[in-house]
C-alpha cells in the first residue's frame, strides 16, 4: 500500500480566492435544525458553500437567489444542490460546489437541512459576487477569451476560433509553444501547448527531462465539456501571475492537448470522421489521431496524465475518475495513480465541494475494463500516473436546476478546471513519488517477470465508508484462456507481418507494424528477414497485447520465442543468431557476434561481455562480473536495472532512432560512452557509475 500523505498540502489550488462576508451573526439563538455558519467561497467558475452540519439530517438542500448590488433578489429563489452523505469523505464538513450560473454574478446561498423528508430551517443567507472569467479583459493575453466564454456557454468553441486563441496564446505568452503534433484524418490540425516557466525547454528530450504532465481533451468529438475547460486553463497558465502557477510551472512542462479528435468536435460525433472510437485505438493506432498522440508520449515521456470525457449516467458523481487497471500495468502505476484519485481528488474534492467518485458508480454498467485501446490503459502499460476523468453529463439527482443547457455546460466545463488544477498541484506534491514508482514500474517490467494477461483488470475496492460513490466499476477478473503463465523472451514478426501493407486504417491503408512499433517506441532487432521485440523492455506489458496470437485487438500473430539459456553453463560463450538467456549463470566470458543479438533476464554473466558490430544488446536485471564493451551496435542497445562490476563502454553505436537506453543500472567502474548515433539516454532513471562518466555519458 502506499503511504498516506498525513497533511493536505498547503498550496491553495483554488486560483482568486475571495471570502465572503461573515453571516450575520442571529439576535437570536438558532433553531437546533438550522444549518449554521454557512460560508461561500469563491475559485474559478464555482462557489464552495461549507456549513455547520445538523444532527441526524438525511440530506441539505442548496437554494441559490439572484440578487442586485444592493442584495435585492432579481429572481426566484430556486434549489441549486442536493448534498448527500455519499458525496465526501469527510462528512463532519460538508461542502458543495454551486456551480452553472454566469461566473461573475452575484447570488444569496441558504443551505437547509432534510431530516426524511422534513425540511427544517434555512440558515441565515450568505451573498456574495462571484468570481468572474479568469483575466483582467484588458490586459493582453488575459483578456483573451474562447468562443464558449464570449457566447456565456450557448456555444462550444469551434475550430477556427479554437487555433485562433491558441495562435494568440503562443504569440503574447513566452511560457508557451504551440506544436502541431499531426493532422486529423480530415486535415486539422491537432495541437499542443507547451507550458513551462520561463520558457518551455526546446526540444521533446528536453521537455521530457522535466517530468512532465499531460492533459488530453475530447476524444470524444461529442463530449465537449473537457476542451472548454483544457482552453481556459491554457489561458491561466500562460498568463497567471499567481506564484502557485510560476511555481509549478518552474518544476514541470504541462502538455495540454486541447483536441485530440477535431473532426469529431467539429462533426459533434463520438467517434473520428471514420466513425472510429478514438478511446479504443490508442494500442492499435490505426488512426492519424491517436498516432500522433502516441508519438508524442514517446518522445515527450510524460510522467502523468488525464484524459477527459462526460458521462451520461445521471446517478453518477460530478466527477467519476478511473486508474489503469489493466493487469499488465506495473502495480507502482497502479497504486500511484489511484493515490492520486483516492488519495488526493477525494480529500482534495471534500474541500472543494466536487464529487470526485469512481466511474462506474451506481447503475453504471459495464464501464471501466481493461482494455489497453483505451487511452487511460495504454498510458499506464506506458508506466504513465493516469486517470480517466469523467464530467456527469447531466444534472443529475443532486443538481436540479441544470436543465438549463448553459448552466450544465458552465458547470461542467468549471469542474474539470478544477480537477486539472488539481492534478498539476498533485504532481507538484508528490512528484518524487511518481517519479519513483515510475522507476520502479520500468524495472519491475524490463525484468520480464510474471504472468501476462491479455485482458483482465485490477478490482477497484470500494472506498471506505464514508465513501464518495455507491459502486466501484465491475471486477473485471481475467478470464482464464487469456492468461499466459510463462511469459516468452520476444515475438518473432516475419518481414511480412512486420513490413507487409495494412488495411486497418482510414480508406482501407493502414500504416505498417513496423510504424506502429516505431510509434510506441519498442526495441526491435533484426535479423536477416526475422524482426524480434524483446520483452524486457519498459512496456513489456503492452507488447504481448498487440503481438500475441492470443491478443484480443491485435496486430499480428507473433512467434513467441522462449530462452534458448537457462540454468549453469560453464566456459566462454560466443552468441550467434537470436539468443535469449534468463535465469541463466554464464561461468565464462561471452562474446555477441556481428549481426548477432543477446536478450537477458534474471542472468549472471561472470567475466567480459562483448559486442562488436552485433544487431542488439538488451539486459535487464542482470549482473556481468566484468567489463562490458558494445561497439558498432547496428539496432539496438538497453541496459536496464544490471549490475556492472567493471568498466563500460558504449561506442561508435548507430541505432537509427532509436536511442540506446542506460537506466538504473549500478556500474562499478569507469563509464565512457563516444560517437553514439543517437546519443544514449537514461529514460529518467539515474544511474550510480563508481567512476568517471565521461562525454555522451556524463549526465547519464
Ligand atoms: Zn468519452
Amino acid at each position: 500500500m502506499r503511504r498516506q500523505r498525513p497533511t493536505l498540502i498547503a498550496v491553495s489550488t483554488l486560483i482568486a480566492i475571495t471570502l465572503t462576508t461573515a453571516a450575520p451573526t442571529p439576535a437570536t439563538a438558532a433553531p437546533p435544525d438550522q444549518v449554521t455558519a454557512l460560508t461561500a467561497h469563491q475559485a474559478d467558475g464555482y462557489t464552495t458553500l461549507a456549513w455547520q452540519p445538523v444532527d441526524g439530517a438525511t440530506d441539505y438542500q442548496i437554494e441559490r437567489t439572484p440578487v442586485d448590488a444592493d442584495g435585492a433578489p432579481t429572481g426566484a429563489p430556486t434549489i441549486v444542490g442536493i448534498w448527500r452523505p455519499n458525496r465526501q469523505i469527510n462528512q463532519q464538513a460538508p461542502t458543495f460546489a454551486d456551480a452553472g450560473y454566469n461566473p461573475g454574478d452575484t447570488f444569496q446561498w441558504r443551505v437547509r437541512a432534510r431530516t426524511g423528508t422534513t425540511e427544517q430551517p434555512y440558515s441565515d443567507p450568505v451573498t456574495a459576487t462571484t468570481t468572474a472569467p479568469w483575466g483582467n479583459p484588458d490586459t493582453p493575453g488575459e483578456g483573451l477569451r474562447t468562443g464558449w466564454e464570449t457566447t456565456h456557454a450557448a456555444q462550444y468553441t469551434s475550430d477556427t476560433d479554437e487555433y485562433a486563441y491558441t495562435a494568440a496564446i503562443d504569440a503574447l505568452s513566452d511560457r508557451v509553444r504551440v506544436v502541431e503534433l499531426g493532422r486529423t484524418v480530415q486535415n486539422r490540425p491537432i495541437n499542443m501547448l507547451v507550458i513551462g516557466h520561463p520558457t518551455p525547454p526546446a526540444t521533446p528530450a528536453a521537455v521530457a527531462a522535466t517530468a512532465p504532465v499531460a492533459i488530453n481533451c475530447n476524444v470524444h468529438g461529442n463530449e465537449p465539456g473537457d476542451r472548454e475547460a483544457c482552453l481556459i486553463m491554457a489561458r491561466q497558465l500562460a498568463f497567471s501571475t499567481d506564484p502557485r502557477i510560476t511555481d509549478l510551472l518552474s518544476h514541470t512542462t504541462v502538455l495540454i492537448v486541447p483536441t485530440i479528435n477535431g473532426d469529431g468536435r467539429a462533426n459533434n460525433t463520438r467517434g473520428n470522421s471514420t466513425g472510429q472510437d478514438l478511446n479504443r485505438d490508442y494500442s492499435l493506432i490505426r488512426q492519424p489521431e491517436t498516432t500522433a498522440y502516441i508519438t508524442m508520449v514517446r518522445d515527450y515521456r510524460p510522467v502523468a496524465g488525464y484524459d477527459g470525457h462526460e458521462f451520461g449516467n445521471s446517478r453518477a458523481g460530478d466527477l467519476p475518475m478511473l486508474p489503469p487497471r489493466h493487469q499488465n500495468v506495473a502495480q507502482p502505476i497502479f497504486d500511484q495513480s489511484q493515490d492520486m484519485i483516492e488519495g488526493h481528488m477525494y480529500a482534495k474534492g471534500a474541500e472543494a465541494g466536487w464529487w470526485a467518485c469512481p466511474y462506474g458508480c451506481e447503475g453504471g454498467g459495464n464501464v471501466g475494463l481493461s482494455e489497453e485501446t483505451i487511452l487511460r490503459n495504454t498510458l499506464g502499460l506506458k508506466n504513465v500516473t493516469n486517470s480517466l476523468l469523467e464530467l456527469r453529463s447531466s444534472g443529475g439527482q443532486t443538481r436540479p436546476d441544470e436543465g438549463n443547457t448553459a448552466n450544465n455546460r458552465r458547470r461542467k466545463t468549471y469542474s474539470a478546471v478544477w480537477t486539472f488544477h488539481q492534478f498539476l498541484d498533485y504532481h507538484r506534491a508528490d512528484r518524487a513519488d511518481i517519479l519513483n514508482s515510475r522507476a520502479e514500474a520500468i524495472e519491475t517490467q524490463a525484468a520480464n517477470t510474471g504472468r501476462l494477461v491479455f485482458r483482465g483488470s485490477r478490482p477497484i475496492p470500494a472506498h471506505p465508508a464514508p465513501h464518495p460513490g455507491d459502486s466501484p466499476p465491475p471486477l473485471d477478473a481475467p478470464p482464464a484462456d487469456l492468461i499466459l503463465d510463462t511469459p516468452p523472451c520476444a515475438y518473432k514478426l516475419t518481414d511480412a507481418q512486420y513490413n507487409g501493407a495494412r488495411t486497418d486504417g482510414p480508406g482501407g491503408v493502414g500504416t505498417t507494424v513496423a510504424q506502429r512499433i516505431a510509434a510506441h517506441g519498442w526495441k526491435v532487432i533484426t535479423i536477416g528477414d526475422d524482426h524480434y521485440v524483446p520483452l524486457n523492455q519498459p512496456e513489456r506489458g503492452l507488447i504481448p497485447l498487440l503481438l500475441d496470437p492470443k491478443g484480443v485487438e491485435k496486430l499480428t500473430d507473433g512467434e513467441r520465442i522462449h530462452p534458448t539459456l537457462t540454468g549453469r553453463r560453464n566456459g566462454p560463450l560466443v552468441v550467434s543468431g537470436f539468443t535469449c538467456a534468463d535465469d541463466a549463470t554464464i561461468n565464462g566470458p561471452v562474446t555477441v557476434r556481428a549481426g548477432a543479438a543477446l536478450v537477458t533476464t534474471a542472468t549472471t554473466i561472470s567475466g567480459p561481455l562483448t559486442a562488436a558490430g552485433a544487431a542488439g544488446v538488451l539486459l535487464a536485471d542482470s549482473t556481468i562480473n566484468g567489463p562490458v564493451r558494445i561497439a558498432n551496435t547496428t539496432d539496438t542497445i538497453s541496459i536496464i536495472d544490471a549490475t556492472i562490476a567493471g568498466p563500460t563502454d558504449l561506442s561508435g553505436n548507430t541505432t537509427g532512432t532509436d536511442a540506446p537506453v542506460l537506466a538504473g543500472t549500478t556500474i562499478r567502474g569507469p563509464l565512457s560512452c563516444t560517437g553514439n548515433n543517437p546519443t544514449p539516454h537514461n529514460l529518467g532513471i539515474a544511474n550510480t557509475v563508481h567512476g568517471p562518466r565521461t562525454t555522451q555519458c556524463a549526465a547519464l
